[in-house]
């Protein structure tokens, strides 16, 4: 386990994709101070780097499939370690997207102290995503690309919910409101660790 992250409180943010992880954490951060890592972004600079490996991804994320947990886990990680000095805490979002991520983290880096899940209704999902893909000119966010990405949701990364529920640390969010009521919520999650 990296020593410099040692006692960190760390934040997973699980839910679909189109569920809102990403606004959410960004008014985290305003309020709480978290340091916010994102794996798809993390991914998304890999791929503009146009690097090798930057090319390999773009192929998985075009199909919406997972990539190597070798390849995010290092990546997380590395970003972490980089941020550790003034980090209050991590927030964690799109990690773990399967269950084999989540063992492998906890072997690498440490527990989580809280996982907020993220939750809306497919249709919910597949409108915001088709809405975002207007204007986000994020290749994946086509019609059938997030038809993948839900399938790679409900199969492999719903399992993680149930993983930490049996821990008793799964905070469940209803996320078909508004970004300012859904946040509501996430804060009385929050407040519990805070
Ligand atoms: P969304 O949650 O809206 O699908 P993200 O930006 O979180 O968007 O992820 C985009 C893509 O990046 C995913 O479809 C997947 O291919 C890849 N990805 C992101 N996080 C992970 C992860 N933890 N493990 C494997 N692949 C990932």
């Amino acid at each position: 386990m990296a020593e410099k992250l040692k006692g960190a409180k760390i934040i997973f943010v699980v839910g679909g994709p189109g569920s809102g992880k990403g606004t959410q954490c960004e008014k985290i951060v305003a309020k709480y101070g978290y340091t916010h890592l994102s794996t798809g972004d993390l991914l998304r600079a890999e791929v503009s780097s146009g690097s090798e490996r930057g090319k390999k991804l773009t192929a998985i994320m075009e199909r919406g499939e997972l990539v190597p947990l070798e390849t995010v886990l290092d990546m997380l990680k590395d970003a972490m370690v980089a941020h550790s000095d003034k980090a209050k805490g991590f927030l964690i979002d799109g990690y773990p997207r399967e269950v084999r991520q989540g063992e492998e983290f906890e072997k690498k880096i440490g527990p989580p102290t809280l996982l907020l899940y993220i939750d809306a209704a497919e249709e919910t999902m597949i409108k915001r995503l088709l809405k975002r893909g207007e204007t986000s000119g994020r290749s994946d966010d086509n019609e059938e690309t997030i038809r993948n990405r839900l399938g790679t949701y409900y199969s492999a990364t719903k399992p993680v919910i149930g993983f930490y529920e049996k821990r008793g640390i799964v905070r469940k969010i209803n996320s078909e409101g508004t970004p300012d009521g859904v946040f509501g919520e996430v804060c009385k999650a929050l407040e519990a660790i805070h």
